[in-house]
Protein backbone atom coordinates (compact mmCIF):
# COMPACT_ATOMS: atom_id res chain seq x y z
CA UNK A 1 0.00 0.00 0.00
CA UNK A 2 1.12 3.89 -1.19
CA UNK A 3 1.92 4.87 2.79
CA UNK A 4 0.51 8.27 1.69
CA UNK A 5 -2.98 6.66 1.27
CA UNK A 6 -2.99 5.56 4.83
CA UNK A 7 -6.23 6.56 6.82
CA UNK A 8 -6.89 6.28 10.58
CA UNK A 9 -9.21 3.38 8.98
CA UNK A 10 -5.98 1.50 7.19
CA UNK A 11 -4.22 1.37 10.83
CA UNK A 12 -7.45 0.13 12.84
CA UNK A 13 -7.84 -2.33 10.12
CA UNK A 14 -4.41 -3.54 10.15
CA UNK A 15 -3.78 -3.21 13.75
CA UNK A 16 -7.20 -5.72 14.17
CA UNK A 17 -5.87 -8.43 11.57
CA UNK A 18 -2.82 -8.12 13.64
CA UNK A 19 -3.70 -8.17 17.09
CA UNK A 20 -7.32 -8.99 17.57
CA UNK A 21 -7.23 -7.21 21.62
CA UNK A 22 -5.51 -4.58 20.53
CA UNK A 23 -7.22 -1.35 22.35
CA UNK A 24 -8.85 0.27 19.65
CA UNK A 25 -10.94 2.60 21.10
CA UNK A 26 -7.45 4.31 22.83
CA UNK A 27 -6.03 4.19 19.61
CA UNK A 28 -8.53 6.49 18.20
CA UNK A 29 -9.04 8.65 21.17
CA UNK A 30 -5.07 9.41 20.50
CA UNK A 31 -5.34 10.28 16.85
CA UNK A 32 -8.60 12.62 18.21
CA UNK A 33 -6.22 13.86 20.33
CA UNK A 34 -3.19 14.69 18.32
CA UNK A 35 -5.19 16.00 15.43
CA UNK A 36 -6.87 18.43 17.53
CA UNK A 37 -3.61 19.59 18.83
CA UNK A 38 -1.76 19.83 15.44
CA UNK A 39 -5.37 21.77 14.05
CA UNK A 40 -4.39 24.35 11.35
CA UNK A 41 -0.39 23.31 11.14
CA UNK A 42 0.88 21.52 8.23
CA UNK A 43 3.44 19.85 6.50
CA UNK A 44 6.50 21.59 4.47
CA UNK A 45 4.03 19.09 1.71
CA UNK A 46 1.59 21.15 2.57
CA UNK A 47 -0.45 18.37 4.04
CA UNK A 48 -1.82 18.35 7.15
CA UNK A 49 0.14 17.62 10.17
CA UNK A 50 -1.61 14.79 11.48
CA UNK A 51 -0.94 12.87 8.50
CA UNK A 52 2.94 12.55 9.98
CA UNK A 53 1.74 11.17 12.99
CA UNK A 54 -0.50 8.98 11.64
CA UNK A 55 1.37 7.46 8.80
CA UNK A 56 4.64 7.22 11.79
CA UNK A 57 1.86 4.95 13.84
CA UNK A 58 0.73 3.19 10.84
CA UNK A 59 4.66 1.87 10.65
CA UNK A 60 4.42 1.19 14.23
CA UNK A 61 1.54 -1.25 13.07
CA UNK A 62 3.78 -2.97 10.75
CA UNK A 63 6.59 -3.13 13.03
CA UNK A 64 4.16 -5.41 15.45
CA UNK A 65 4.68 -2.24 18.10
CA UNK A 66 2.33 -2.73 21.13
CA UNK A 67 -0.27 -0.12 21.96
CA UNK A 68 1.88 1.91 24.59
CA UNK A 69 4.18 2.53 21.27
CA UNK A 70 1.29 3.13 18.54
CA UNK A 71 -0.32 5.59 21.16
CA UNK A 72 3.27 7.95 21.53
CA UNK A 73 3.50 7.36 17.91
CA UNK A 74 0.50 9.32 17.57
CA UNK A 75 1.29 11.64 19.47
CA UNK A 76 5.18 12.02 19.40
CA UNK A 77 5.13 15.57 17.97
CA UNK A 78 2.58 17.09 20.08
CA UNK A 79 4.59 18.28 23.12
CA UNK A 80 7.32 19.21 20.83
CA UNK A 81 5.26 21.29 18.12
CA UNK A 82 2.03 22.62 20.13
CA UNK A 83 0.97 24.24 23.23
CA UNK A 84 -0.15 20.61 24.72
CA UNK A 85 2.40 19.65 27.73
CA UNK A 86 3.70 16.52 28.82
CA UNK A 87 1.82 16.88 31.51
CA UNK A 88 -1.58 16.94 29.67
CA UNK A 89 -0.33 13.82 28.32
CA UNK A 90 0.39 12.00 31.04
CA UNK A 91 -3.22 12.84 32.46
CA UNK A 92 -4.92 12.00 29.31
CA UNK A 93 -3.12 8.57 28.69
CA UNK A 94 -0.90 8.20 31.98
CA UNK A 95 3.26 8.50 32.70
CA UNK A 96 4.00 5.70 30.65
CA UNK A 97 3.32 7.06 27.37
CA UNK A 98 4.51 10.72 28.69
CA UNK A 99 7.75 9.13 29.50
CA UNK A 100 7.86 7.82 26.04
CA UNK A 101 6.93 11.11 24.60
CA UNK A 102 9.54 13.21 27.02
CA UNK A 103 12.13 10.54 25.60
CA UNK A 104 11.47 11.49 21.77
CA UNK A 105 11.91 15.04 22.87
CA UNK A 106 15.13 14.39 23.81
CA UNK A 107 16.62 12.28 21.60
CA UNK A 108 15.30 15.44 18.40
CA UNK A 109 17.20 18.28 19.97
CA UNK A 110 21.10 18.27 18.61
CA UNK A 111 22.86 21.32 19.20
CA UNK A 112 25.91 20.76 17.38
CA UNK A 113 27.04 20.66 13.66
CA UNK A 114 29.19 18.32 11.47
CA UNK A 115 30.88 15.38 13.20
CA UNK A 116 29.74 16.52 16.63
CA UNK A 117 26.11 16.07 15.58
CA UNK A 118 26.81 13.02 14.24
CA UNK A 119 28.79 11.70 17.63
CA UNK A 120 25.59 13.80 19.90
CA UNK A 121 22.86 12.30 17.56
CA UNK A 122 24.59 8.90 18.27
CA UNK A 123 25.14 9.65 21.92
CA UNK A 124 21.42 10.85 22.21
CA UNK A 125 20.43 7.31 20.38
CA UNK A 126 22.31 5.10 23.17
CA UNK A 127 20.79 6.68 25.85
CA UNK A 128 17.51 6.66 24.65
CA UNK A 129 18.01 3.16 24.14
CA UNK A 130 19.62 2.74 28.11
CA UNK A 131 16.35 4.15 29.20
CA UNK A 132 13.45 3.13 27.08
CA UNK A 133 13.94 0.88 24.13
CA UNK A 134 10.35 1.59 22.89
CA UNK A 135 11.81 5.40 22.10
CA UNK A 136 13.86 4.22 19.77
CA UNK A 137 11.09 2.33 18.08
CA UNK A 138 9.04 5.67 17.67
CA UNK A 139 12.27 7.00 16.51
CA UNK A 140 12.37 4.53 13.42
CA UNK A 141 8.54 4.56 12.26
CA UNK A 142 8.98 8.84 12.36
CA UNK A 143 12.18 9.14 10.40
CA UNK A 144 10.61 5.96 7.84
CA UNK A 145 8.17 8.14 7.28
CA UNK A 146 10.31 11.75 7.30
CA UNK A 147 12.33 9.54 4.57
CA UNK A 148 9.17 8.33 2.58
CA UNK A 149 8.05 12.55 2.15
CA UNK A 150 11.97 13.95 1.78
CA UNK A 151 10.55 15.49 -1.87
CA UNK A 152 9.15 18.17 -0.32
CA UNK A 153 12.37 19.49 2.01
CA UNK A 154 15.28 21.47 0.57
CA UNK A 155 17.96 19.19 -1.03
CA UNK A 156 21.22 19.83 1.30
CA UNK A 157 18.35 19.54 4.46
CA UNK A 158 17.50 16.02 3.04
CA UNK A 159 20.66 14.98 2.07
CA UNK A 160 21.60 15.17 5.81
CA UNK A 161 18.60 13.19 7.56
CA UNK A 162 19.01 10.31 5.00
CA UNK A 163 22.58 10.37 5.41
CA UNK A 164 21.98 10.24 9.68
CA UNK A 165 19.89 7.32 8.56
CA UNK A 166 21.55 5.45 6.79
CA UNK A 167 24.83 5.99 9.33
CA UNK A 168 22.70 6.27 12.68
CA UNK A 169 19.23 4.71 12.39
CA UNK A 170 19.97 1.42 10.38
CA UNK A 171 22.52 0.30 12.17
CA UNK A 172 21.13 0.26 15.29
CA UNK A 173 18.09 -1.49 14.05
CA UNK A 174 20.26 -3.79 12.64
CA UNK A 175 22.14 -4.11 15.91
CA UNK A 176 18.29 -4.44 17.43
CA UNK A 177 17.67 -7.58 15.07
CA UNK A 178 14.67 -5.59 13.88
CA UNK A 179 15.91 -6.41 9.79
CA UNK A 180 12.35 -5.02 8.50
CA UNK A 181 12.67 -1.69 9.50
CA UNK A 182 16.34 -1.51 8.93
CA UNK A 183 15.90 -2.54 4.84
CA UNK A 184 13.18 0.13 4.31
CA UNK A 185 15.28 3.04 6.23
CA UNK A 186 18.17 1.78 4.27
CA UNK A 187 16.20 1.77 0.82
CA UNK A 188 14.38 4.89 1.13
CA UNK A 189 17.67 6.64 2.87
CA UNK A 190 19.51 5.07 -0.09
CA UNK A 191 17.74 7.23 -3.15
CA UNK A 192 19.08 10.37 -1.80
CA UNK A 193 22.49 9.93 -0.14
CA UNK A 194 23.76 7.94 -3.68
CA UNK A 195 21.24 9.07 -6.09
CA UNK A 196 23.15 7.68 -8.94
CA UNK A 197 24.18 4.56 -7.48
CA UNK A 198 20.23 4.03 -6.32
CA UNK A 199 19.07 3.89 -9.79
CA UNK A 200 22.26 1.76 -11.54
CA UNK A 201 21.31 -1.25 -8.31
CA UNK A 202 17.55 -0.34 -9.32
CA UNK A 203 17.44 -0.63 -12.69
CA UNK A 204 20.07 -4.33 -12.31
CA UNK A 205 17.65 -5.53 -9.92
CA UNK A 206 14.45 -4.88 -11.71
CA UNK A 207 16.06 -6.36 -15.04
CA UNK A 208 17.39 -9.51 -12.88
CA UNK A 209 14.23 -10.52 -11.01
CA UNK A 210 12.29 -9.96 -14.21
CA UNK A 211 13.98 -12.61 -15.82
CA UNK A 212 14.27 -15.01 -12.51
CA UNK A 213 10.72 -14.34 -11.41
CA UNK A 214 8.96 -17.19 -13.67
CA UNK A 215 11.75 -19.74 -12.84
CA UNK A 216 12.04 -18.95 -8.62
CA UNK A 217 7.89 -18.97 -8.99
CA UNK A 218 8.54 -22.57 -10.44
CA UNK A 219 10.50 -23.79 -7.90
CA UNK A 220 8.20 -22.48 -5.05
CA UNK A 221 5.40 -24.20 -6.26
CA UNK A 222 7.89 -27.41 -6.55
CA UNK A 223 8.95 -27.50 -3.08
CA UNK A 224 5.48 -27.43 -1.65
CA UNK A 225 4.64 -30.05 -3.95
CA UNK A 226 8.10 -31.82 -2.33
CA UNK A 227 6.91 -31.15 1.09
CA UNK A 228 3.59 -31.95 0.88
CA UNK A 229 4.60 -35.25 -0.83
CA UNK A 230 7.51 -36.39 1.59
CA UNK A 231 4.72 -35.51 4.72
CA UNK A 232 6.59 -32.18 6.35
CA UNK A 233 4.75 -29.75 7.73
CA UNK A 234 5.04 -26.50 6.28
CA UNK A 235 2.94 -22.98 7.09
CA UNK A 236 4.73 -20.86 4.01
CA UNK A 237 7.00 -21.24 1.19
CA UNK A 238 7.43 -17.44 -0.77
CA UNK A 239 10.25 -15.95 -2.44
CA UNK A 240 11.74 -12.25 -1.24
CA UNK A 241 13.71 -10.08 -3.09
CA UNK A 242 17.03 -8.35 -1.94
CA UNK A 243 16.47 -5.08 -0.54
CA UNK A 244 18.35 -2.43 -2.61
CA UNK A 245 21.07 -1.02 -0.13
CA UNK A 246 22.02 -4.76 0.99
CA UNK A 247 22.01 -5.46 -2.74
CA UNK A 248 24.43 -2.57 -3.39
CA UNK A 249 26.98 -3.53 -0.69
CA UNK A 250 27.18 -6.70 -1.87
CA UNK A 251 27.69 -5.65 -5.14
CA UNK A 252 30.43 -3.41 -4.07
CA UNK A 253 31.84 -6.73 -2.56
CA UNK A 254 31.84 -8.23 -6.01
CA UNK A 255 32.96 -6.45 -8.58
CA UNK A 256 29.69 -4.88 -8.55
CA UNK A 257 28.73 -8.04 -11.32
CA UNK A 258 24.94 -9.64 -10.58
CA UNK A 259 25.81 -12.49 -11.99
CA UNK A 260 27.74 -13.19 -8.50
CA UNK A 261 24.94 -12.54 -6.59
CA UNK A 262 23.23 -15.94 -5.48
CA UNK A 263 20.75 -14.61 -2.89
CA UNK A 264 19.28 -11.86 -5.63
CA UNK A 265 15.69 -13.41 -4.66
CA UNK A 266 15.64 -16.24 -1.56
CA UNK A 267 12.98 -19.07 -1.17
CA UNK A 268 12.34 -18.76 2.41
CA UNK A 269 10.23 -22.17 4.01
CA UNK A 270 8.36 -21.21 7.40
CA UNK A 271 7.64 -24.18 9.37
CA UNK A 272 5.93 -25.22 12.57
CA UNK A 273 9.59 -26.62 14.50
CA UNK A 274 13.08 -26.83 14.64
CA UNK A 275 12.74 -30.53 13.45
CA UNK A 276 11.11 -29.32 10.39
CA UNK A 277 13.12 -27.01 9.56
CA UNK A 278 16.31 -30.16 9.17
CA UNK A 279 13.78 -32.33 7.72
CA UNK A 280 12.45 -29.31 4.73
CA UNK A 281 16.01 -28.78 3.88
CA UNK A 282 16.83 -32.85 3.36
CA UNK A 283 13.63 -32.82 1.17
CA UNK A 284 14.84 -29.60 -0.75
CA UNK A 285 18.97 -31.16 -0.84
CA UNK A 286 17.46 -34.59 -2.58
CA UNK A 287 15.52 -32.34 -5.66
CA UNK A 288 18.23 -29.92 -5.99
CA UNK A 289 21.88 -30.16 -5.94
CA UNK A 290 23.05 -28.26 -2.79
CA UNK A 291 26.64 -25.90 -3.20
CA UNK A 292 29.50 -26.79 -1.76
CA UNK A 293 30.24 -25.07 1.50
CA UNK A 294 26.95 -23.25 1.40
CA UNK A 295 25.08 -24.49 3.93
CA UNK A 296 25.00 -22.44 6.59
CA UNK A 297 23.16 -23.75 10.63
CA UNK A 298 22.40 -20.73 12.00
CA UNK A 299 19.15 -22.67 14.50
CA UNK A 300 22.61 -24.46 16.45
CA UNK A 301 24.43 -21.44 15.63
CA UNK A 302 22.51 -18.11 16.16
CA UNK A 303 24.26 -14.87 14.27
CA UNK A 304 25.47 -12.22 16.86
CA UNK A 305 22.51 -10.44 16.43
CA UNK A 306 20.38 -12.96 17.08
CA UNK A 307 19.26 -14.43 13.97
CA UNK A 308 18.42 -18.06 13.20
CA UNK A 309 17.45 -19.83 10.32
CA UNK A 310 19.05 -22.94 8.04
CA UNK A 311 20.99 -21.39 5.10
CA UNK A 312 21.71 -23.49 1.44
CA UNK A 313 22.22 -22.44 -1.75
CA UNK A 314 21.24 -25.03 -4.71
CA UNK A 315 21.65 -25.25 -8.75
CA UNK A 316 18.02 -25.34 -10.29
CA UNK A 317 18.28 -25.54 -13.47
CA UNK A 318 21.47 -25.64 -16.04
CA UNK A 319 23.89 -23.42 -13.70
CA UNK A 320 20.82 -21.61 -12.36
CA UNK A 321 21.02 -21.00 -8.75
CA UNK A 322 19.02 -19.96 -5.81
CA UNK A 323 19.44 -19.42 -2.47
CA UNK A 324 16.71 -21.21 0.47
CA UNK A 325 16.03 -20.17 4.09
CA UNK A 326 14.17 -22.39 6.66
CA UNK A 327 13.04 -21.26 9.87
CA UNK A 328 10.27 -21.64 12.44
CA UNK A 329 7.37 -18.64 12.60
CA UNK A 330 9.04 -17.56 15.50
CA UNK A 331 12.64 -17.67 14.14
CA UNK A 332 10.82 -15.45 11.36
CA UNK A 333 9.20 -12.89 13.02
CA UNK A 334 12.28 -12.49 15.64
CA UNK A 335 14.16 -11.38 12.12
CA UNK A 336 11.69 -9.24 11.08
CA UNK A 337 11.29 -6.99 13.67
CA UNK A 338 13.35 -8.14 16.49
CA UNK A 339 12.83 -7.18 19.79
CA UNK A 340 9.51 -6.14 18.94
CA UNK A 341 8.98 -9.70 18.63
CA UNK A 342 8.93 -10.19 22.23
CA UNK A 343 6.39 -7.69 22.93
CA UNK A 344 3.93 -9.52 21.32
CA UNK A 345 3.84 -12.64 23.62
CA UNK A 346 4.75 -9.95 26.60
CA UNK A 347 6.54 -12.98 28.65
CA UNK A 348 9.46 -12.58 30.93
CA UNK A 349 11.86 -14.20 28.78
CA UNK A 350 11.16 -11.82 26.12
CA UNK A 351 12.00 -9.07 28.37
CA UNK A 352 15.55 -10.92 29.17
CA UNK A 353 15.68 -11.60 25.54
CA UNK A 354 15.41 -7.49 25.05
CA UNK A 355 17.54 -6.85 28.21
CA UNK A 356 20.68 -8.79 26.87
CA UNK A 357 20.81 -7.35 23.39
CA UNK A 358 20.38 -3.57 25.07
CA UNK A 359 23.55 -4.77 27.30
CA UNK A 360 25.26 -6.18 23.92
CA UNK A 361 25.14 -3.15 22.16
CA UNK A 362 25.13 -0.51 24.86
CA UNK A 363 29.07 -0.15 26.39
CA UNK A 364 29.21 2.61 29.84
CA UNK A 365 32.54 3.44 28.28
CA UNK A 366 31.42 4.10 24.61
CA UNK A 367 28.78 6.29 26.24
CA UNK A 368 31.58 8.27 28.07
CA UNK A 369 34.06 8.80 25.47
CA UNK A 370 30.97 9.49 23.10
CA UNK A 371 30.12 12.65 25.97
CA UNK A 372 33.19 13.49 25.96
CA UNK A 373 33.42 13.90 21.93
CA UNK A 374 30.15 15.55 21.50
CA UNK A 375 30.91 18.32 23.80
CA UNK A 376 34.84 18.93 22.86
CA UNK A 377 35.26 22.57 23.16
CA UNK A 378 37.61 22.51 19.66
CA UNK A 379 37.13 19.38 17.53
CA UNK A 380 38.25 21.03 14.29
CA UNK A 381 41.72 22.20 16.20
CA UNK A 382 42.52 18.05 15.62
CA UNK A 383 40.23 17.34 12.91
CA UNK A 384 42.62 14.39 11.27
CA UNK A 385 42.78 12.53 14.91
CA UNK A 386 39.21 13.63 16.06
CA UNK A 387 37.95 11.59 12.29
CA UNK A 388 39.71 8.46 13.16
CA UNK A 389 38.60 8.09 16.47
CA UNK A 390 34.86 8.41 14.75
CA UNK A 391 35.44 5.72 12.47
CA UNK A 392 37.17 3.61 14.76
CA UNK A 393 33.84 4.34 17.25
CA UNK A 394 31.26 3.02 14.01
CA UNK A 395 33.31 0.26 13.76
CA UNK A 396 33.00 -0.96 17.95
CA UNK A 397 29.77 0.04 17.37
CA UNK A 398 27.99 -0.68 14.54
CA UNK A 399 30.41 -3.61 12.64
CA UNK A 400 28.26 -7.21 12.69
CA UNK A 401 29.68 -9.28 16.03
CA UNK A 402 31.64 -12.44 15.85
CA UNK A 403 31.65 -14.85 18.68
CA UNK A 404 35.00 -16.51 19.97
CA UNK A 405 35.79 -18.79 22.49
CA UNK A 406 38.67 -18.95 24.62
CA UNK A 407 39.97 -23.32 25.60
CA UNK A 408 37.87 -22.61 28.84
CA UNK A 409 34.96 -22.01 26.89
CA UNK A 410 34.38 -18.40 27.61
CA UNK A 411 32.22 -16.65 24.79
CA UNK A 412 34.27 -13.14 23.89
CA UNK A 413 32.08 -10.91 21.49
CA UNK A 414 34.62 -8.81 18.75
CA UNK A 415 33.53 -6.89 15.53
CA UNK A 416 33.62 -8.25 12.70
CA UNK A 417 37.43 -8.60 11.03
CA UNK A 418 38.70 -8.68 14.68
CA UNK A 419 42.53 -9.90 14.87
CA UNK A 420 44.09 -12.08 17.96
CA UNK A 421 45.37 -8.87 18.76
CA UNK A 422 41.78 -7.19 19.85
CA UNK A 423 40.81 -10.70 21.06
CA UNK A 424 44.48 -10.10 23.65
CA UNK A 425 43.07 -6.81 24.79
CA UNK A 426 39.58 -7.52 25.10
CA UNK A 427 40.60 -10.18 27.75
CA UNK A 428 43.05 -7.55 29.71
CA UNK A 429 45.54 -5.07 28.95
CA UNK A 430 48.43 -7.42 29.79
CA UNK A 431 47.40 -9.93 28.01
CA UNK A 432 46.95 -7.40 24.93
CA UNK A 433 50.53 -5.74 26.14
CA UNK A 434 52.16 -9.37 26.28
CA UNK A 435 50.45 -11.81 23.59
CA UNK A 436 53.29 -13.62 21.57
CA UNK A 437 51.09 -15.43 19.10
CA UNK A 438 48.02 -17.43 19.14
CA UNK A 439 46.17 -20.59 17.89
CA UNK A 440 43.27 -20.65 16.40
CA UNK A 441 41.28 -24.45 16.73
CA UNK A 442 44.77 -25.88 17.31
CA UNK A 443 46.70 -24.35 14.74
CA UNK A 444 49.20 -20.98 14.58
CA UNK A 445 47.30 -18.01 13.33
CA UNK A 446 49.00 -15.21 12.40
CA UNK A 447 48.22 -12.22 14.78
CA UNK A 448 47.42 -9.86 11.69
CA UNK A 449 44.66 -12.45 10.21
CA UNK A 450 40.89 -11.57 11.42
CA UNK A 451 39.07 -14.16 13.55
CA UNK A 452 36.20 -15.87 12.49
CA UNK A 453 32.92 -16.30 14.60
CA UNK A 454 33.07 -20.10 16.15
CA UNK A 455 37.08 -19.74 16.56
CA UNK A 456 38.61 -21.34 19.41
CA UNK A 457 41.66 -19.37 20.33
CA UNK A 458 44.26 -19.47 22.54
CA UNK A 459 46.01 -16.35 23.22
CA UNK A 460 50.40 -17.03 24.19
CA UNK A 461 52.41 -14.68 26.26
CA UNK A 462 55.57 -13.75 26.48
CA UNK A 463 55.86 -12.75 30.40
CA UNK A 464 59.28 -11.43 29.39
CA UNK A 465 57.74 -8.76 26.31
CA UNK A 466 58.73 -5.28 27.21
CA UNK A 467 54.65 -4.45 25.41
CA UNK A 468 53.05 -3.93 22.34
CA UNK A 469 54.68 -3.40 18.85
CA UNK A 470 53.37 -0.15 17.52
CA UNK A 471 53.03 -2.33 14.25
CA UNK A 472 49.49 -3.79 15.51
CA UNK A 473 48.24 -0.52 15.05
CA UNK A 474 47.92 -1.34 11.92
CA UNK A 475 45.64 -4.27 12.05
CA UNK A 476 43.97 -4.20 15.38
CA UNK A 477 40.59 -3.38 14.61
CA UNK A 478 38.91 -2.20 17.86
CA UNK A 479 39.09 1.36 19.59
CA UNK A 480 40.22 -0.22 22.60
CA UNK A 481 43.34 -2.54 21.74
CA UNK A 482 44.51 0.66 19.56
CA UNK A 483 44.10 3.18 22.34
CA UNK A 484 45.89 0.63 24.83
CA UNK A 485 48.78 -0.11 21.92
CA UNK A 486 49.11 3.97 22.10
CA UNK A 487 48.94 4.57 25.67
CA UNK A 488 51.48 2.17 26.22
CA UNK A 489 53.58 3.48 23.48
CA UNK A 490 52.86 7.13 24.78
CA UNK A 491 54.30 6.22 28.30
CA UNK A 492 57.47 4.32 26.88
CA UNK A 493 57.72 7.14 25.51
CA UNK A 494 57.40 9.70 28.05
CA UNK A 495 59.70 7.62 30.37
CA UNK A 496 62.17 7.04 28.16
CA UNK A 497 62.11 11.05 27.94
CA UNK A 498 62.37 11.03 31.66
CA UNK A 499 65.21 8.52 32.18
CA UNK A 500 67.05 10.44 29.68
CA UNK A 501 66.81 13.96 31.50
CA UNK A 502 70.04 14.37 33.77
CA UNK A 503 69.03 13.71 37.40
CA UNK A 504 70.62 15.49 39.75
CA UNK A 505 70.27 12.58 42.17
CA UNK A 506 71.73 9.94 39.64
CA UNK A 507 74.69 12.97 39.19
CA UNK A 508 75.44 12.68 43.22
CA UNK A 509 75.37 9.30 43.47
CA UNK A 510 78.65 7.90 44.25
CA UNK A 511 79.61 5.94 41.41
MN1 LIG B 1 7.94 13.41 13.86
Amino acid sequence: MPTHDVTLTDLVTELRNQRPDADIALIERAYAFADAAHKGQLRMSGEPYITHPLHTAYHLVEMHATDPIIVAGLLHDVAEDTPVTLEQISAEFGEDVANICNGICKVGKIKYRGVQRYVENLRKMFLAMASDVRVIVVKFADRLHNLETLESIPQKKAYRIALESLEIYAPIANRLGMGDIKGRLEDAAFKYVMPKEFEWVSKLAEKSMRTQAPQIQKVIDQTRDELSNSGVNFADVHGREKQLYSLYLKLLKHERDIAKIYDLTAIRVIVPSVADCYAALGVVHSKWTPLKGRIKDYISQPKPNGYQSLHTTVFYDRGAIVEFQFRTIEMHEKAEFGIAAHWKYDTDKGKKETDTRIKQILDTKELEWMEQIATAKNPTKSTKKFLESLEELKLDVFKDRIFVYTPKGDVIELPEESTPIDLAYAIHTDIGNKISSALVNDAIHPLDMPLKSGDIVEVIVDKNRKGPNPDWLKFAKTRHAKSKIRQFARTTIADWIKSALPSPLRKNKPQ
